[in-house]
């Protein structure tokens, strides 16, 4: 679960996993250690983020660590002071919130400075103070939670209606706490349950070694003599080979050595699932899924409905899979390896600079209006972006708006091509819901939930394939933006479901006392791709060897994070469709959202939002969507008439 205390840590973690996801990347990967940094790059500098605005020097960043361990270590000078009085309990308060509030400023120093060369060994060492740093302070202020929850409703709501600064920055907190007092545990075993969540993190940990180093990765020569290494990026890369002998010498290559590892990994992800199982059970939850939705207040009916609906979708997922088999003129049933080329090849492929990207997205975000405009616009004229990629720098792409008194910083890995467009719209949608949510909420309240984030994001990316699709220069590209479109929502919607109902079935299987290891998890991931991609339906051959895939899902250990992807798309598609027929009333709904920050819960802001998350309507909206776009790609080229 998410203790009511935990959502006062940093939002950069989370952040960055999603970005992870949206570019199917692992996370924690790193260059191959050993080697000397890069020298700075002059040419560089203008996309170089200025880290200056977060503190002058590294020096400096030593001095303010310093400066805030002694005050953490502090911060256990108001326990017992909560019930004095309201100003006593908001003295409190604001200390820690002063904390956190520097805290969060050093952590996003610690990690964009690691992230800019992973080979540094002074800047991983920088990252892993600032972490003891977040250690410190959740030990110091582990205390707080059941001290509000002792005091009981009638007190603290007492204090709430005397003190307007109380309740102005602390009411949902103190609310959501309260909240809590089933699942809060006394003094010592929340002060030991702090301590546990090192040790809790430890599979993940051990995971990312295995699967980012020392996991031998195989050799493959390609059909055109190309030696090619399968590290992730690599099997990223050329499991879209246009060549199907190759994509399936990708897929045995690289799923062989996993296989190899079966045990071990489904090992590390039991210990991960019995982790989540002790959590819940030691905070008094019937299981598992239901301690991970607590924190978001989520109710159970929108993880139900959403899997509900996706099956029932199933027929449209089978119907893209058909025309992909059609359009990449494969006889026969399609493989799993016939899931990553492009649905629809373009020859030139498209290229975007930096600034391309920029101009387009700004054209393409204009349904959005003057006001978010106006915000990217700012944005882009600061030095807020790593852009171009360089030697030892982290890969993917994310956003860190964790610095609430200086701006959004961004990581891209720009490479010109479409999905490097595509990433500067959506992760400035990240940049500007924190530019909204910081200008209306105290830092209090500022931060928000995935839930809401990537709604905003992926929302972008289909206006992005709207406005590439309608401006277009030939069929061809019109085609190509289409599939691209397309290839999305099997990506983000129906794969996240996917993995959504494989990470409750381990759990389930634990939870009922079944035991699990990496061959049963191996059979159960088969048993769904097999459903997933109608297998019965003739659709598509499951060959067993690729099953062990599970293994390679790096969110499979953040306890039921992944659904959230699907229900942010559903909700994109809804908010979508309802801004480009409404016009402004939508869009003022919407950004109300991303102002409110987390002033309210996530469920309620997208209520209020104009969308029931836990009824069909935005799921099949996404559907909508999707048929609309399979629509276009068979108008504009529809099958041959049979001879
Ligand atoms: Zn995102």
């Amino acid at each position: 679960m998410t203790p009511p205390w935990y959502r006062l840590l940093p939002r950069a973690a989370t952040l960055a996993m999603s970005a992870w996801l949206q570019l199917g990347l692992p996370a924690n990967a790193t260059a191959a250690p050993g080697q000397p940094p890069a020298a700075a790059d002059p040419a560089a500098a203008g996309s170089m983020w200025d880290l200056s605005e977060l503190y002058a020097t590294p020096e400096a960043w030593s001095e303010a660590l310093a400066r805030a361990q002694a005050a953490a270590t502090a911060l256990a000078s108001y326990k017992g002071t909560l019930g004095g009085s309201a100003s006593a309990m908001f003295t409190a308060l604001d200390g820690i919130s002063a904390v956190r509030r520097e805290w969060q400023r050093l952590d996003v120093y610690a990690s964009l400075k690691a992230d800019e060369d992973v080979r540094v060994a002074s800047n991983q060492e920088r990252r892993q103070q600032s972490q003891a740093l977040g250690t410190l302070v959740a030990e110091n202020i582990s205390w707080v939670a059941p001290e509000i929850i002792a005091l009981g409703a009638d007190t603290v709501h007492r204090f709430l209606s005397e003190n307007a600064l109380l309740a102005q920055r602390f009411d949902f907190f103190l609310n959501d706490t309260l909240r809590g007092e089933p699942h809060t545990l006394g003094d010592q075993a929340e002060n030991v349950m702090a301590t546990a969540g090192t040790f809790l993190q430890q599979p993940g940990t051990v995971r990312a070694l295995l699967a980012n180093g020392e996991l031998p990765m195989p050799t493959v020569t390609l059909s055109g003599g190309k030696k090619v290494r399968l590290d992730p990026p690599a099997y990223d890369k050329y499991r879209q080979a246009a060549n199907r002998a190759d994509r399936k010498l990708v897929f045995d290559a690289f799923w062989g050595a996993w296989s190899h590892y079966q045990g071990t990994l489904g090992g590390l992800l039991s210990a991960q699932v019995m982790g989540d199982s002790f959590t819940a059970r030691a905070r008094h939850f019937q299981n598992s899924l239901q301690a991970a939705q607590f924190g978001d207040n989520m109710p159970a009916a929108v993880y139900r409905t959403l899997v509900d609906e996706t099956n029932a979708a199933l027929p449209t997922l089978h119907r893209y899979l058909r025309l992909r088999q059609r359009l990449l003129g494969i006889h026969g049933p399609l493989r799993y390896y016939d899931n990553y080329p492009p649905i629809v090849a373009l020859k030139p492929l498209p290229v975007f600079s930096v600034a391309d990207s920029k101009r387009i997205t700004l054209e393409a975000l204009q349904p959005l209006g003057e006001d978010y405009l106006g915000l990217l616009r700012r944005g882009f004229a600061g030095r807020w972006m790593n852009v171009d990629p360089h030697p030892g720098k982290a890969q993917g792409a994310y956003m860190n708006g964790s610095a609430y008194d200086v701006h959004p910083y961004l990581l891209l890995n720009h490479n010109g091509d479409y999905q490097s467009l595509t990433t500067i719209a959506h992760e400035w949608g990240h940049a500007v819901h924190t530019l909204l949510s910081n200008s209306a909420q105290p830092f209090d309240k500022s931060g928000y939930s995935t839930f809401i984030a990537e709604s905003a994001s992926i929302g972008n990316e289909m206006l992005l394939n709207d406005y590439m699709v309608e401006h277009a220069g030939s069929n061809a590209e019109k085609l190509y933006y289409l599939g691209l479109g397309l290839d999305e929502i099997r990506g983000t919607f129906f794969r996240q479901v996917q993995f959504a109902e494989f990470e409750l079935r381990i759990h389930e299987e634990l939870e009922q006392g079944h035991a699990l290891s990496g061959a049963r998890m191996s059979a159960m991931y088969c048993s769904l791709l097999r459903k997933y991609y109608g297998e019965a339906e003739g659709v598509m051959k499951i060959d067993p060897e690729y099953c062990v895939e599970w293994s390679y899902v790096p969110h499979f250990y953040l306890d039921f994070y992944v659904y959230q992807y699907a229900t942010s798309m559903a909700g994109a598609a809804y908010m979508t469709d309802a801004i480009l027929k409404e016009g402004a009333p939508a869009r003022d709904r919407f950004l109300a959202m991303l102002r409110a920050g987390s002033s309210e819960y996530p469920y309620e802001l997208y209520k209020r939002a104009g969308i029931d998350m836990a009824t069909p309507a935005p799921y099949r909206a996404l559907i909508a969507r999707m048929n609309r776009i399979m629509d276009q790609i068979e108008a504009l080229q529809p099958p041959k008439p049979k001879t």
